[in-house]
C-alpha cells in the first residue's frame, strides 16, 4: 500500500486510461472511476476501458510528414499505454495505424487492472467527492448529464458546449493573396481583421448549386433532438432555404471594397484568424454536414481558395467540451477549482490520439504535483505541446471549437528560409513538415528524459 494520496480519474476512455497509466508509473496511486457497465452512453457498446466508439483508426502513422503520426511517435517515446496497445493490436492499414478494437481495449484494460497502483472503481461520478484533492475529469464527448451539469455550474453557463459546430480551417499559406484581401466590414476593429474572398453572380449561383448537391452525412438517431440549429445552422441548410439566403447571411458582400477590381462582389466568403500564431484561418459561418471528400471540392471553388489546404474540415456532432482557453490554466487545471484537471475530448481536442495525448500530459502533471516535483509543459514546438498550447490559450476563446493536431498549431521554423530553399509548392510544404517533425522530436527529449531517469 502506498502512503501517497490517490489521484481520482473520472472516465476510463482514451484519455483517462492513459492518464491513469502515466500517473501510476510515476509512483502515484490512482482510483479510476468508470461508469460503464453500470451506466452506458449512446455510443459505447462494451464495458472495456479505452473503447473506440467508431472508426478503428489512429490515422496516419507517418512521423515525418504528418502531425498525428508525429504525435504517435512522441507518445511512444513518453511510455504511452495507448500507443503500446495500439501497436500490439495493429491491423494492416497502409500508412495508417489501425487496430483490432477488441484486442486493443482488452490490452489497455488488462494493463490497468494489473497495475499495483491502480484501482478501478465501476460507477458513475455525479460530483467529485469534496475530499478528493486531485481529480482528473476525462469523461469525454458523452459525459453523463449529472456531472456535465456540475461542471457547467462551476465553469459558467456558456462555457460548456453539448455540440460542436465546426467551420473548416485553412492554412494561411495556401490562400491566394492575389485574389483575396484583408478588410473588416465597414473597416471595424483594426480595419483588416478578415480575409475576404469575392464572388461574382455566376460564381455564387454555381457555388450554391454544387453545395446543395454535395453528399452530406446524416445525424445518428440519438443526435437528432439537438438544440444547435438556432445558433449555428449548417450552410447547406441555410442555402436550401433559397439561393439568396447565404448572401444575406455569412456571405453578405456589404461594407467591403475589393482592391483588385472595380466590380462590386456579389457575395463574399470571410475568413477569420483562428490561432494566436496567425497560421490558421476559419471560414466564418461555414459549419457544415457535407462529407469530408465533398468539402474540399466545394470550398476550392471559392476564389482565392483554389489551392486551399485544410487543417480541419467542417462538421456538426454531439460533443461535450469546455471553453478550455478561458477555464483552464496552462497545466490543465480549472482556474475556478484548481484541484480539478481536465483531459481528453472534453478539453476541446478532437480525436482518439489527441485525447490520449492530453490524458498523458494531465496524468504526468497530476503525478508531479502530488510528488512535489517541479514540472513543465512540453515545448510548443512538439505535437503534444502544440495541442496543449492551443487549448489552453492559443485558440480564440470566443470561437473555440474542437481541433485535431496539425502543423498549423506549431510555431514557424526559426530557419524556414533555409529549409525551403530550392523547394516549390507541395515540396516546400513537405520540407517544412519534415523539419518541424525533426525539431519536435529533439525538443521532446528535454521533457521526457527527467522521468525516464527517475523511473530507472
Ligand atoms: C459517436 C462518436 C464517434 C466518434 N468517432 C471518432 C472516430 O472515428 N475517430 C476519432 O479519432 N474520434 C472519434 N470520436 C471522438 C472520440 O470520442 C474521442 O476522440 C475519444 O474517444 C475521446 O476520448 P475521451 O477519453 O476524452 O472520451 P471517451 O473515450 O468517450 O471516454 C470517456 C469515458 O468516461 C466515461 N464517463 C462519462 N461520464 C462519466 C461519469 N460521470 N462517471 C464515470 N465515468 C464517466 C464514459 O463511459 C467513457 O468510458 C467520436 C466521438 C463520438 C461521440
Amino acid at each position: 500500500m502506498s502512503d501517497i494520496n490517490p489521484v481520482h480519474i473520472i472516465g476510463g476512455g482514451l484519455a483517462g486510461s492513459e492518464a491513469a497509466w502515466q500517473c501510476a508509473n510515476l509512483g502515484v496511486p490512482v482510483i479510476l472511476h468508470e461508469m460503464r457497465p453500470e451506466r452506458g452512453t449512446d455510443a459505447h457498446k462494451t464495458d472495456g476501458l479505452a473503447e473506440l466508439v467508431c472508426s478503428n483508426s489512429f490515422r496516419s502513422d507517418d512521423a515525418e510528414y504528418n502531425a498525428v503520426g508525429l504525435l504517435h511517435e512522441e507518445m511512444r517515446r513518453s511510455n504511452s499505454l495507448i500507443m503500446r496497445e495500439g501497436d500490439a493490436s495493429a491491423v494492416p492499414a497502409g500508412g495508417a495505424l489501425a487496430v483490432d478494437r477488441d484486442i486493443f481495449s482488452a490490452g489497455v484494460t488488462r494493463a490497468l487492472e494489473e497495475h499495483p497502483l491502480i484501482t478501478i472503481d465501476r460507477g458513475e461520478v455525479t460530483l467529485p467527492d469534496p475530499s478528493w484533492d486531485s481529480v482528473i475529469i476525462a469523461t469525454g464527448p458523452l459525459t453523463s448529464p449529472a456531472l456535465a451539469e456540475e461542471i457547467r455550474k462551476i465553469g459558467g453557463e456558456d462555457q460548456l458546449a453539448f455540440f460542436d459546430a465546426i467551420a473548416p480551417i485553412i492554412y494561411k499559406e495556401s490562400i491566394d493573396f492575389d485574389t483575396v484581401w484583408f478588410q473588416s466590414r465597414y473597416d471595424k476593429g483594426s480595419g483588416t481583421d478578415y480575409i475576404n474572398c469575392p464572388m461574382n453572380k455566376d460564381q455564387y449561383l454555381t457555388f450554391i448549386k454544387v453545395l446543395l448537391e454535395a453528399d452530406k452525412t446524416e445525424f445518428k438517431d440519438w443526435e437528432k433532438d439537438t438544440p444547435y440549429f438556432e445558433g449555428c445552422m449548417p450552410i447547406e441548410v441555410m442555402a436550401s432555404r433559397g439561393p439568396e439566403t447565404l448572401r444575406y447571411g455569412p456571405m453578405k458582400p456589404v461594407g467591403l471594397t475589393n482592391p483588385y477590381s472595380d466590380e462590386k462582389p456579389y457575395a463574399v466568403v470571410q475568413l477569420r484568424q483562428d490561432n494566436a500564431l496567425g497560421t490558421l484561418y476559419n471560414m466564418v459561418g461555414f459549419q457544415t454536414k457535407m462529407k469530408y471528400g465533398a468539402q474540399g471540392d466545394v470550398f476550392r471553388m471559392i476564389p482565392g481558395l483554389e489551392r486551399a489546404e485544410f487543417a480541419r474540415l467542417g462538421g456538426l456532432h454531439r460533443n461535450t467540451f469546455i471553453n478550455s482557453p478561458r477555464l483552464l490554466d496552462k497545466m490543465l487545471r480549472m482556474k475556478a477549482r484548481p484541484a480539478w484537471r481536465f483531459a481528453g475530448q472534453i478539453t476541446g481536442c478532437e480525436g482518439y490520439v489527441e485525447s490520449a495525448a492530453v490524458g498523458l500530459m494531465t496524468g504526468r502533471f497530476a503525478a508531479f504535483e502530488r510528488l512535489g516535483i517541479p514540472y513543465a509543459a512540453p515545448k510548443e514546438t512538439t505535437a503534444m505541446g502544440a495541442i496543449l498550447s492551443h487549448i489552453t490559450g492559443g485558440a480564440d476563446a470566443k470561437t473555440f471549437q474542437p481541433m485535431n493536431v496539425n502543423f498549423g498549431l506549431f510555431p514557424p521554423l526559426e530557419n524556414e528560409a533555409e529549409v525551403v530553399k530550392g523547394h516549390k509548392g507541395k515540396d516546400k510544404s513537405r520540407a517544412k513538415k519534415k523539419a518541424m517533425s525533426a525539431r519536435a522530436l529533439v525538443d521532446l527529449e528535454s521533457w521526457t528524459t527527467p522521468d525516464i531517469k527517475r523511473a530507472a
